[in-house]
């Protein structure tokens, strides 16, 4: 058997070291067996998958030294490897298992589900659909869709029973078919649900090894079902443990910076990030923690994973950078790393037009471009006041904009300017009033080069991360403060 591992994020965001981690042990276990690992871009989530998020995970896996047999930008043998291309084929797969009675129509719209799983969950059950279409007759079902309402396709799923998923770490797990929803497959705008997706082209891809976060363990007895609905060979189930926070939660951005950009601006090292990474789920055998890619697939061997919930520590991280720098890179390459870095003619070249016109001397040129290669800008309180308001306004504004700042996907100076108009117009403030904590926020200083233009050379993870740490500055957002907030901002 040839092995085949695939790592399939879906492009709706930064791309997040988690999709690294689980594209580092796809790749090693690919590698140790001779085989190939590929990568699948699942994004039939129209509105929320764009062409530049997939664009910024393809630069980040590569930056990092992760590479593929097959992807979007490499084509193979089982292409295309971009979802929304195979878009037309998995209709017909839907229609298989609607034909062999594994799946159905279903009519029931959103408030009857709403009104369905709020009863459920007041009796405490679990919500999960209750079956209302299950039995339409032919001509009930040609009646409604003659109506032209929405319709969706559900998979059947039994309602009792024990479903047992293999898991090569984990062994056995069981889960009840009684908890198992009968899973949507095709959504009313006729486009497939990744559980439909993930099955069709883990099948036609021949994927051998399914190596994924613990979270879609819940999901594996739908796929499981599937598998066996359309009589094809289940690929090995591998799920590793998810990365946390030093407080055990699921990694997040709102308590750790997970975008791979954000490390990279950083100027963390691309080994050292990756050692990291492989370092949270695995051990050499003799214990050392400092390895590289091709020691670690020379190594792998993926008993040795370990199901602890490994936490994500930036301290650990920078510690493991720091040997990176000094045991392996001499004073020669360390020059040509850190101009690669930050001060490339490329990107001096972009500074430069935007400081020319303040500067007299070279020598007044690094302080006012510091903060294009800075982490951090060292901020007090008392930096972030803005006149007449009070720290708590500021923080609002900050809030408000980093929310705003989230859903940017096309990171440019104009953009950038419309949405801080916009923003300063729904929060009935004056421009300046907004922009005056967003320049020390970015740039640590309330004079800095023109502020859009400085904020898209710095990139968005960044930015974002600056704005974050201005707002913790003033104290932070707790849940409590967020939630009313957003009601706020949703207003
Ligand atoms: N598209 C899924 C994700 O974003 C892939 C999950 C899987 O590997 O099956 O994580």
């Amino acid at each position: 058997m040839k092995v085949r591992t695939r790592v399939a994020p879906s492009p709706t965001g930064d791309p997040h070291v988690g999709t690294a981690y689980m594209a580092l042990f796809s790749l090693c276990f690919a590698r140790q067996h001779g085989g190939q690992f590929m990568l699948r871009i699942e994004d039939t989530d129209a509105a929320r998958s764009t062409r530049e998020s997939e664009q910024t995970i393809l630069d980040s896996l590569r930056w990092l030294g992760l590479d593929w047999d097959e992807g979007p930008d490499k084509p193979g043998p089982f292409g295309p490897y971009r979802q929304s291309e195979r878009i037309d084929l998995y209709a017909g797969y839907a229609r298989e298992l609607i034909d062999k009675g594994h799946a159905f129509y279903c009519f029931c719209d959103s408030e009857r589900l709403d009104a369905m799983r709020a009863e459920q969950m007041q009796r405490g059950e679990t919500a999960r659909y209750d079956g209302c279409c299950l039995d339409l007759s032919a001509p009930e079902i040609e009646a409604k869709r003659a109506a032209g309402g929405p319709v969706v396709v559900r998979m059947k799923v039994p309602d009792s029973g024990i479903c047992v998923i293999q898991d090569r770490l984990r062994g056995a797990i069981e889960i009840d078919w009684g908890q198992v929803d009968m899973q949507v497959l095709v959504k009313a705008d006729g486009n497939p649900t990744y559980h439909l997706a993930v099955v069709v082209d883990d099948h036609l891809m021949e994927i051998t090894h399914v190596i994924r976060g613990e979270e879609w363990i819940n999901s594996a007895p739908k796929h499981i079902l599937l598998f066996q609905y359309f009589g094809w060979t289940m690929p090995e189930l591998i799920h590793m443990p998810l990365l946390r926070n030093p407080d055990k939660s699921k990694l997040s951005k709102r308590k750790n910076p997970t975008s791979i950009r954000y490390y990279e601006r950083m100027g963390f090292l691309p080994e050292a990030l990756l050692n990291y990474l492989a370092m949270l789920g695995w051990s050499m055998p003799d214990g050392e923690e400092k390895f590289s890619l091709e020691t670690m697939i020379e190594n792998f061997d993926v008993s040795r994973v370990s199901l602890g919930a490994p936490v994500f520590d930036v301290d650990k991280l920078k510690w493991l950078n720091g040997r990176w720098l000094r045991e392996n890179i001499d004073d020669d390459e360390f020059a040509d790393r850190l101009s690669d870095w930050a001060f490339n003619r490329d990107n001096l070249k972009k500074i430069i037009p935007l400081i020319k016109e303040r500067v007299d001397v070279f020598s007044e040129v690094a302080p006012m471009i510091s903060f294009f290669a800075e982490g951090m800008p060292p901020l007090q309180e008392a930096d972030l006041a803005v006149k007449n308001q009070s720290p708590e306004d500021v923080k609002k504004t900050l809030q408000f904009a980093l929310w705003d700042l989230e859903k940017v996907t096309v990171w440019e100076r104009d953009a950038l300017n419309d949405l801080f108009t916009d923003l300063a117009d729904r929060m009935g403030l004056k421009i300046r009033e907004v922009l005056a904590p967003m320049f020390i926020a970015v740039s640590g200083k309330p004079v800095s080069p023109p502020l859009f233009d400085s904020m898209a050379l710095l990139g968005p993870d960044m930015v974002r991360a600056r704005v974050r740490h201005a707002i913790d500055v003033l104290g932070g957002v707790s849940k409590k403060q967020a939630k009313k907030l957003e009601k706020e901002y949703r207003s």
